[in-house]
């Protein structure tokens, strides 16, 4: 079922001409669900959108926590320590309880917290690098619904009283509007309200949410000052002041990416959150004839003991920056990004593994203290850098 494009070559010949790509599409059987234990067991190419449609409600459980989409395999979101939000709740890869790995060699190997746990802290965050991810166990918990509190406030007020707005509710995540001080704080908590259906509003969502908002950023390529108005406008227009819902969980979690965007997201550690973020805000003051588009996101994530995980050993606090591409256009936005990059590597931040970084080698060496110990790792188990894809050479350099 695995499908090797340039399958016929040796590891050796792979690894030196260029890279290749394995399709687990079908790889996506649920292989057993255990509803007393309220675990899942499945092939690593399925999505979670699979799962949240069938297996996950038809079994009463649910994911505790997922991030803005659905769409990733289980392979794909663990590989790159993709996370959602809650003070008290890790990165998706730390509900792993079990996976089973085949090393480059085509030997199979199983690992776990009791098992093979070295390995298992390299694989729950692999990054691509250590071979394919076949199975995977996960804790899920019994289905839930979630009341989600959206409200208008300000930066300085949300800095302010940052640890009571994350200890008092169990999501909880932000959104600043740069150029502003319009900040809006999203509060999910589990209810045993039966779920309302949202209205969906074709006019409010897409026609203004996307095909609006898409038009103006594309005028503002042209009159760049404009971006501050449109960001207050938008602001006001869109999360007009409280807004509160109650939904399955993943209904929640979710929301609508429509746009092509460049994105940069680092997590730094927790008790800096409010120096960055002030630190942003000035130097968007101080550099007026930058513009930068919205929502600057802030999410929140607990520590775990995950290898290459940007949350190993520290509560985070992820920080998001975005620009967007209206029309497929490009709109500049290297000074914003490479501030923010600079500032977040100040502040001992990480990089999202899946988002736009330019960290080397060098960098992270000071950033994870198991780097060497990760890469020793993926070189005993792929000796002949089959699974060394674009993306590391990039980074080794
Ligand atoms: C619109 C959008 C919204 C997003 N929102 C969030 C968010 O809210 N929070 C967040 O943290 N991240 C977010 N991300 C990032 C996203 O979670 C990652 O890009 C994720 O890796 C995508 O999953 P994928 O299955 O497409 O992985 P891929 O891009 O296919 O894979 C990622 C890496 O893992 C490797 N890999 C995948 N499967 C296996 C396997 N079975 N065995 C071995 N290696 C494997 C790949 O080779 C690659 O190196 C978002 C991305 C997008 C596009």
């Amino acid at each position: 079922q695995v499908k090797v494009v340039g399958a016929g070559l040796s590891p050796s010949d792979i690894a030196c001409t260029t890279d290749y790509m394995i399709s687990l599409k079908n790889f996506n059987k649920v292989l057993d669900v255990d509803s007393k234990k309220h675990t899942i067991t499945v092939e690593a190419g399925v999505t979670i959108e699979e799962l949240n449609n069938s297996i996950l409600p038809a079994n009463g459980l649910s994911f505790s926590n997922l991030g803005s989409v659905s769409g990733q395999s289980i392979g794909g979101i663990i590989g790159t320590g993709s996370h959602g939000t809650g003070g008290n709740f890790g990165s998706f890869a730390s509900c792993v309880l079990q996976l089973v790995l085949m090393k480059a060699d085509g030997t199979i190997l199983q690992c776990s917290k009791e098992e093979n746990e070295e390995l298992f802290s390299a694989a729950c965050c692999h990054l691509g690098l250590l071979g394919i991810i076949l199975n995977v166990k996960l804790q899920c918990e019994p289905a839930f619904n979630l009341h989600e509190i959206k409200r208008q406030s300000k930066l300085e007020s949300v800095l302010v009283n940052l640890n009571d707005y994350i200890s008092s509710s169990q999501h909880f995540l932000f959104h600043w509007f740069p150029h502003t001080d319009n900040v809006v704080t999203v509060q999910r908590n589990r209810t045993k309200v039966i779920a309302v259906p949202q209205k969906e509003s074709w006019f409010k969502d897409m026609f203004i949410g996307y095909h609006m908002i898409q038009f103006c950023l594309w005028i503002a390529t042209f009159i760049p000052s404009i971006t501050p108005f449109l960001t207050s406008i938008f602001f006001k227009i869109c999360y007009s002041g409280f807004s509160e819902s109650i939904e399955r969980s993943d209904k929640v979690f979710n929301i609508n990416c429509l746009f092509k965007q460049y994105v940069t997201e680092w997590a730094v550690p927790k008790q800096n959150a409010v120096l960055v973020l002030r630190k942003m805000y000035k130097w968007l003051s101080d550099h007026p004839s930058v513009k930068v588009h919205f929502p600057v996101e802030v999410r929140f994530v607990q520590k775990d003991n995950i290898m290459m995980s940007p949350s190993c050993d520290q509560d985070v606090v992820y920080i998001g920056i975005i620009s967007y591409r209206p029309y497929g256009k490009f709109v500049p936005h290297a000074e914003w990004f490479t501030f923010f990059e600079d500032l977040m590597l100040r502040f001992g931040g990480r990089p999202h593994w899946a988002k736009d970084h330019k960290v080397k080698s060098a960098q992270f060496q000071k950033l994870y203290s198991n780097y060497h110990k990760f890469l020793s790792i993926r070189q005993q188990l792929d000796p002949d850098n089959l699974f060394l894809n674009a993306y590391w050479k990039r980074i080794l350099d």
